[in-house]
């Protein structure tokens, strides 16, 4: 972890890094951040569109020419309306796994044939709507399967161009974890998808298929961060072979389509973008050369990759203490919105930049870094998103940087302490000024009460 992450960088790094840096000095002048709104976050549209013209590229360099790519977003990672919209201007789609992310979806104008369903729990009443908006959907066990089958077949719809749309079933390919336990999906009793090596397994999934014509997908989501390319790409062979067999066995191309998943790792430790989208399709290349000859459709579902390197949190710091020797930052951000940080600090380190309460990069003092925790505005001991942290000295007014948290920090807020939702505001900048957009305004306490219950004030004391 470099302690001076402002400096750190080269070419598409470096220029990121200048952009936010003017983003946040304007985020100043601008009054988007001050004593009543204490934390947003930033994001920066020049960043995201570059990642999604990296994806493409990627994938169109090694597809055969004409194979339909559908990059489906995963929009857990940052569930923000204005972001789908500007991911679909750039030609992505939508992977959504509950109700309100598909309702996200649809207010950011996606085409339903842009959109996939996954997930595991999905009720009766959620694949009836996804058949009849006709979204693609996976089916995660055999359970699903029945279901769906009492849904499509009493139809007469099992003929071979299906007015639903199209449906796949998630296998889990059983390679194992990364470093991070609760991101591996692929592990031997993971929750997701069919255990393709428990026995008997693999047959039972050809079998499903050449009972059911119009379950034409395949899909695998082999893991997230921690989740190595190599092992990755073992996930995507095993789910292109398994798609091989059931095409033998049935005599027809009935699996047209392969879903690969997201999981591109993030680096948090630099401003490089690595690994690129770039490097795994040319791992996918050589892993499974046949994946890309034409003869399948492919489905894609980043998330995090698409979106962490162009997020900031920015956080005044509100005091500046010392405990036993330590120095403290207390700012106004913390478990409310780096929560993976705060909880599990060893697997989600984060880069911390250090401002003047101008937003200038806070100099180092002739006597060097000085290590810092800093902590954040939750009422917990363990509400630290950096400990013994190298920084130049943190005073009251200042404002500290979170880098990298455009993906899953302060899309997916923790209610905690009923601290607000912080605004959210996309930025670009010509090299002089910089340009605000709202993607969401601050939550309101007004707002607050009402989630918690204010209309029913008295509701407990009328039983
Ligand atoms: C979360 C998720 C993704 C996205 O994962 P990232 O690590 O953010 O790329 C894709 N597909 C499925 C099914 C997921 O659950």
């Amino acid at each position: 972890m470099t302690s001076n992450p402002v400096a750190a960088g080269a070419g598409a790094g470096a220029a990121s890094a200048a952009r936010r840096e003017s983003a946040v000095r304007a985020a100043v002048e601008q009054g988007l951040i001050e004593a009543d709104q204490p934390v947003v976050g930033l994001l920066d549209v020049a960043g995201i569109r570059s990642a999604a013209a990296e994806l493409r590229t990627a994938f169109d360099e090694v597809v055969a020419p004409g194979t339909p790519v559908l990059h489906a977003f995963a929009v857990k990672a940052a569930a923000l309306v204005p972001v789908l919209r500007l991911l679909a201007d750039e030609g992505l789609g939508c992977e959504v796994a509950s109700p309100g992310e598909l309702a996200l979806a649809r207010a950011a104008g996606v085409p339903p044939e842009r959109i996939v369903l996954d997930s595991p729990a999905k009720t009766t009443a959620e694949l009836h709507e996804a058949l009849r908006l006709r979204i693609a959907l996976n089916a995660d066990n055999p359970q699903e399967l029945d279901r769906l089958g009492a849904l499509i077949e009493p139809r007469g719809e099992a003929a071979s161009r299906a007015p639903h749309g199209q449906v796949g079933l998630r296998v889990n390919p059983q390679l194992g974890g990364g470093s991070i336990d609760a991101l591996s999906t692929a592990t031997a009793t993971s929750k997701f998808g069919v255990a393709l090596q428990d026995p008997g397994a693999w047959n039972r999934v050809v079998r499903a298929f050449t009972e059911r014509p119009w379950l034409t997908r395949l899909h695998a989501h082999v893991g997230s961060q921690g989740i190595p390319l190599e092992l990755m790409a073992a996930g995507v062979r095993a789910t292109y072979e398994l798609a091989e067999e059931i095409n033998a066995a049935v005599g027809r191309r009935q699996v047209d389509t392969l879903d690969i998943g997201g999981g591109l790792p993030v680096n948090f430790g630099s401003e490089e973008f690595t690994p690129g989208y770039r490097e795994y399709a040319q791992a996918l290349l050589t892993t499974v050369p046949g994946l890309f000859d034409g003869r399948y459709a492919l489905v894609t579902e980043f998330g995090r990759s698409l979106l962490a390197k162009s997020g900031t949190v920015l956080a005044r710091v509100e005091y500046a203490k010392s405990a036993g020797g330590r120095p403290i930052a207390v700012t106004h951000a913390g478990a409310q919105l780096a929560t993976r940080t705060v909880f599990a600090p060893e697997s989600w380190p984060l880069r911390i930049a250090a401002y003047d309460a101008a937003g200038r990069p806070k100099p180092t003092a002739p006597g060097g870094l000085l290590a810092q925790d800093i902590a954040g505005p939750c009422c917990f001991a363990g509400d630290l998103v950096a400990r013994d942290r190298p920084l130049p000295q943190l005073a009251a007014g200042d404002l500290v940087g979170l880098l990298d948290t455009g993906a899953y920090y302060f899309s997916n807020h923790f209610a905690y302490n009923s601290l607000p939702r912080p605004g959210i505001y996309g930025f670009t900048t010509d090299g002089e000024e910089v340009r605000f957009a709202t993607v969401r305004s601050p939550q309101t306490i007004e707002e607050i009460v009402t989630e918690s219950g204010g209309d029913y004030a008295g509701g407990l004391l009328d039983l």
